[in-house]
């Protein structure tokens, strides 16, 4: 628990599921009022309520298009209107598909780039102006992945979207450090959630994965709330344009493990 996170408010993009339902009830048992935000996927959105709600938090569910500039802003007069401020922003919505490259089609690289990237610049410029016109200091925390740094074969468009958001936030950091809002990043390995449900469900390809990280076990979703609270509270208060890797070790080159190379 972080005392200074009672009663702030936070926004979470892609809060129905995964990573983003993990993150609302950790902001539930810190206590905080979180705006938990959906696309299509209500009932989830509905559920992250509750566990926020039975966390001893509070909480709303609203609906919005990350890709759109009044999808973010909607995001930001519910947390206003409901909770009465903005302290926390995370552009946690993203999504992936697999083409080789020579096939992707162009409407699915604009699909994955729009909520990937545009969104994540999207939701940082709405909350940017929030925090600017109401002098707060304020906190935006990006869901990257380890892809910001590890080539992914197949995946062109989702490495490119994180590799973007690398960048992105950094220069955002910088350009905002001494107006007292800090930009961070967190940069998941492979977790426990709806995006990878159908590969983890088979052995073959679990198995494959899990030799891919060197703490040889799938991460979950609680863990890469944990870092998302730390991110948020003030015990990072020194801490902005980084990336915060969860991810069991795995962008250390695994393939050297045990000295072969
Ligand atoms: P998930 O598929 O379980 O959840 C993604 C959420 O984003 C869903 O709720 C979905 O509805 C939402 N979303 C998609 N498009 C949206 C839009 N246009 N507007 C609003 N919401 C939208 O995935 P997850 O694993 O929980 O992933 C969360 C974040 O973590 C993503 O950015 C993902 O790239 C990143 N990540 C996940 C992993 C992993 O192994 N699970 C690894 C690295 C990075």
């Amino acid at each position: 628990m972080y005392t200074d996170l009672k009663n702030k408010v936070a926004v979470i993009t892609g809060g129905s599921k995964g990573i983003g339902t993990a993150i609302s009830k950790r902001f539930g048992q810190e206590q905080m009022n979180v705006v938990v935000n959906y696309h299509s996927d209500e009932q989830g959105a509905d559920e992250a309520v509750k566990l926020i709600e039975e966390a001893g938090g509070k909480g709303i569910a609203v609906q919005a298009d990350v890709g759109t500039e009044e999808g973010n802003q909607a995001l930001i007069d519910a947390a206003v209107k409901e909770f009465g401020d903005l302290d926390v922003w995370i552009n946690n919505a993203g999504m992936e598909n697999q083409y080789e490259t020579h096939e992707l089609p162009l409407e699915e690289w604009k699909k994955v780039l729009d909520v990937n990237l545009t969104g994540v610049f999207l939701g940082t410029k709405a909350a940017l102006n929030y925090f600017l016109a109401h002098d707060k200091k304020g906190n935006i925390i990006n869901m990257s992945s380890v892809h910001e740094q590890i080539p992914w074969p197949t995946f062109a468009h989702y490495a490119a979207s994180k590799g973007g958001v690398k960048l992105f936030s950094e220069t955002v950091a910088m350009e905002y450090a001494a107006r007292n809002i800090r930009v961070n990043s967190i940069g998941p390995g492979a977790i426990n959630t709806p995006i990878n449900a159908k590969k983890f469900a088979d052995p073959e390809q679990l198995a494959t994965t899990t030799s891919m990280v060197p703490m040889q076990r799938i991460g979950e979703p609680s863990e890469v709330a944990a870092a998302a609270a730390w991110l948020a509270s003030d015990e990072s208060s020194y801490v902005t344009g980084i990336t915060l890797f969860v991810d069991g070790g795995m962008k250390l080159y695994p393939s050297f493990q045990g000295g072969k190379g």
